[in-house]
């Protein structure tokens, strides 16, 4: 067998223009314009590009955006203070602070500072509690909920490579807020029978092996190998592992794909839909905000 490899890069385009259109008409409609503004602390390159990535996009799509970069040494304070502003700032609909922070920083802190509804990376307990507490998929999408980006986008995959999730078993293996347990909770919204894997899993592969939709998030280069895989299985790999060979996936690509349904490469899977969603997620704060004003 060989699967089916899903295009990130060309589904991320599309939500693009879809979002590009969407921002059109609601500048032309509403006078409203998207507004993302960025906090950078200190000098990590990968952090740096990320910013750089995310501020081109906004830039494509005719967004506001700020970046604000503040040295290394910065204070907590100074920080939670800039999260203020920017809560403050009517042009700014969303915020991002680029994770990781420097150590004497508290990131919870600094998370649970951001306006809730500013909130577009969609980290704040309130806004993972909003949609856990949804009892489905239907309802996340009316309420035009606030969704963590890399799982969104894997939603997003699967309903457009037409992959059946509800009543399916899938497997998460990481467990980390920004990556297991978010994905977990929406795979669970599409109605599938969800397990979370970890390191303390005992039988790993033999976990993986149940599963009809199998996620990695887990930072070990191609760890996920063809024992861990049902065949047919869809394979989304989340893994972003810089090795001497370039970037690899936590799912040993070339083996998997002989034996699973659908696979996710790495890059331009999905990593790919990331910046797509926090686009998405954007213009969602800008209408919410809209609406407030126009009701
Ligand atoms: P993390 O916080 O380090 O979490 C890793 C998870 O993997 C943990 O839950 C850990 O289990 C589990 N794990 C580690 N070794 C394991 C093993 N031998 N067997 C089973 N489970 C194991 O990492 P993360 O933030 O979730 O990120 C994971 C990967 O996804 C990274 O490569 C990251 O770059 C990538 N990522 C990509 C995107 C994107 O595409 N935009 C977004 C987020 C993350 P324990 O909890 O038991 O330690």
């Amino acid at each position: 067998m060989t699967s089916v490899i899903i295009d990130g890069k060309s589904v991320s385009q599309e939500i693009k223009s879809e979002v590009k259109l969407l921002t059109e008409k609601l500048k032309s409609e509403k006078g409203v314009t998207p507004g993302l503004a960025f906090i950078l602390v200190g000098n990590d390159p990968a952090s740096e590009v990320y910013v750089k990535n995310k501020s081109k996009a906004c830039e494509s799509l005719g967004y506001y955006s700020v970046t604000e970069k503040m040295p290394e040494s910065v204070s907590e304070k100074d920080v939670l203070q800039k999260v203020d502003q920017f809560n403050r700032d009517e042009r700014v609909h969303g915020i991002l602070v680029q994770m990781p922070l420097p150590k004497h920083i508290d990131d919870c802190k600094v998370i649970q500072q951001i306006d809730p509804a500013k909130d577009v990376d969609a980290l704040h307990p309130f806004n993972i509690g909003l949609y856990t507490e949804t009892k489905s998929w239907g309802e996340i999408v009316d309420k035009r909920l606030l969704l963590p980006c890399t799982p969104y986008g894997m939603m997003v995959l699967l309903e457009k490579y037409g992959i059946d999730v509800s009543g399916k078993r899938a497997v998460v293996v990481g467990r980390s807020n920004l990556g297991g347990k978010p994905t977990a909770a929406l795979l669970l919204s599409k109605n599938a029978t969800v397990t979370i894997a970890h390191s303390r899993t005992k039988d790993l592969a033999g976990v993986c092996r149940e599963a009809d939709i199998l996620v990695a998030v887990i930072g070990k280069p191609r760890f996920i190998t063809r024992e861990f895989i049902k065949p047919g299985a869809a394979v989304l790999d989340v893994g972003i592992n810089r090795t001497e060979e370039g970037l690899v996936g936590d799912v040993d690509f070339e083996a998997a794909k002989e034996i699973a349904g659908w696979i996710t490469p790495v890059p331009g899977g999905v990593g790919a839909m990331t910046i797509s969603m926090l686009m998405k997620n954007t213009y969602l704060a800008a209408t919410r905000t809209t609406n407030e004003k126009t009701s």
